[in-house]
């Protein structure tokens, strides 16, 4: 085996590059041996923790079952035809559950009627009532709303006040129980009880050393959330149909209250960063708080609450909570495509436009495919730029290319199941990639049965 010859061919300046002089291309895509493989077990997560499983109109949360997606519409509800084609797109892109505003009559009225309209478009996933100040009313008035719906989410904070708040909390719990719905107490220190709150920051005036009003209002969330769970227990409903979550808008807050939380409980957690924000920022907000807690093997369900941009796609915040599952492992939603940056080496956009077509192409194709070719998900297609890392990245991929960067001969080697497979040379390396990519996915995934390409 011939080495590569490496040298500097520019003075080292701010700018210079070490320009890669490999004498035989074709010897370097051949060379399995220069592909480096990781031994041992895979790094993983902690356990999960263990939590009580809650049935949600037939999507199990919590117990044994995987960390699942939901999402939330924006629309009005009491305008049907725009909540039923939002709710089936956020369901179409995989939300596997969807939280509804009801936020008065003409809203709970509507409610029978979109999950009417869903289920003759096939669409059966689970909605949730999203209730405040007058829950207990809407669910009493509107019996049809409170049937169609297949959990509702009570916020103590703002349920009633003073004397009116624990009667209108036990009416709505009252109503779960009748329907035999689940409930999730939904605490958000936007809406933060003020009385309970009032009390623990006065307890915590009279210590000695107390604690900042930071911490004490962390307490105050999670006392909220699980002071309010023991009320509906003692009222009558089940254990099993409780979901609690307890949202904040900081990172660091959201982590230490759940992490707390859920030493304090083994009620389902529904995970949510609140206000994450718009864009990059929402995002990684969101995936670096969530990810911490789920690493830590907390959280049974998630949402990524992302403001959508001015006529933005509300499916946004459903790639994401599926993106940030799959990348850590947890599911499998999707075929990865992995693509290098670009860097100075990259000489035109082909391999960025191949990239972003070819992961577009499968995100539109998902809802076939999955039913036509099961175990798709699992595909790793490899679209790099050039020559350093892309022939050792593409064998690592079920299928890749290592487009030609600057100074390469103008070919494209193509890697099938870690081995080279073709060359493509010409005007066409894009779409005749895609091709073979179909083709691949065709033979792998056609048969109706998942295969390994290590098999
Ligand atoms: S593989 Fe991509 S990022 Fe790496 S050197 Fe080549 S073009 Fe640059």
């Amino acid at each position: 085996m011939r080495a590569i010859a490496l040298r500097s061919i520019d003075k080292p300046t701010k700018t210079a590059h070490v320009r890669c002089e490999i004498d035989d291309f074709e010897e370097l895509c051949t060379m399995d041996d220069m592909t480096p493989t990781l031994g041992g077990p895979p790094a993983g997560p902690l356990d999960r923790r263990r939590t009580i499983g809650v049935d949600v109109g037939g999507v199990m949360v919590g117990g044994n079952a995987p960390v699942v997606v939901q999402s939330m519409t924006n629309t009005d509800t009491a305008d049907v035809d725009a909540t039923v084609a939002q709710v089936a797109a956020l369901a179409r892109a995989g939300s596997e559950i969807v939280r509804i505003t009801v936020d008065r009559d003409e809203a709970a009225a509507a409610v029978p009627k979109v999950r009417e309209r869903l289920d003759r478009l096939g669409v059966d996933v689970p909605l949730v009532g999203d209730f405040h100040y007058i829950g207990h009313k809407l669910l009493a008035d509107h019996p049809g709303c409170a049937e169609a719906l297949a959990k509702y989410r009570i916020n103590p904070g703002n349920v009633g006040f003073k004397s009116k708040k624990d009667k209108q909390f036990g009416e709505i719990v009252e109503m779960a129980i009748r329907h035999d719905k689940p409930v999730r107490i939904g605490v958000n220190w936007g809406s933060l009880d003020q009385e309970l709150l009032t009390k623990l920051m006065d307890a915590n005036n009279e210590l000695a050393e107390p604690k900042s009003a930071r911490a004490v209002t962390r307490e105050a969330i999670i006392q909220s959330a699980l002071l309010s769970a023991e009320l509906a227990e003692d009222i009558g409903l089940p254990r099993d149909h409780i979901i609690l979550s307890a949202k904040v808008s900081n990172v660091q807050d959201l982590i230490a209250v759940y992490r707390d939380l859920s030493r304090r409980t083994d009620h389902c957690l529904h995970l949510g960063l609140t206000e994450a924000g718009m864009g990059s920022k929402g995002i990684v907000a969101s995936s670096a708080a969530m990810g911490i807690l789920l690493q830590e093997g907390i959280g049974d369900t998630i949402r990524v609450s992302l403001t959508p941009e001015p006529g933005g796609d509300r499916t946004r915040e459903v790639q994401v909570a599926q993106e940030l599952l799959q990348t850590m492992g947890f599911r499998q939603f999707l075929p990865v495509v992995a693509a290098c940056p670009g860097c100075g080496r990259t000489t035109s956009t082909v391999f960025q436009e191949l990239a972003e077509k070819i992961q577009n192409d499968i995100r539109e194709n998902m809802p076939v495919w999955r039913e036509k070719y099961p175990g798709v998900e699992q595909l790793n297609v490899a679209v790099m730029g050039c020559i350093v890392n892309g022939p050792g990245e593409s064998k690592h991929a079920d299928i890749g290319i290592s487009l030609p960067g600057t100074g390469e001969s103008p070919a494209a080697p193509i890697f099938i199941d870690g081995k080279k497979a073709a060359t493509l040379r010409g005007p066409n390396i894009a779409a005749d990639f895609q091709v073979m990519v179909t083709d691949y996915i065709e033979k792998r995934f056609g048969t109706g049965k998942v295969q390994n390409a290590a098999e």
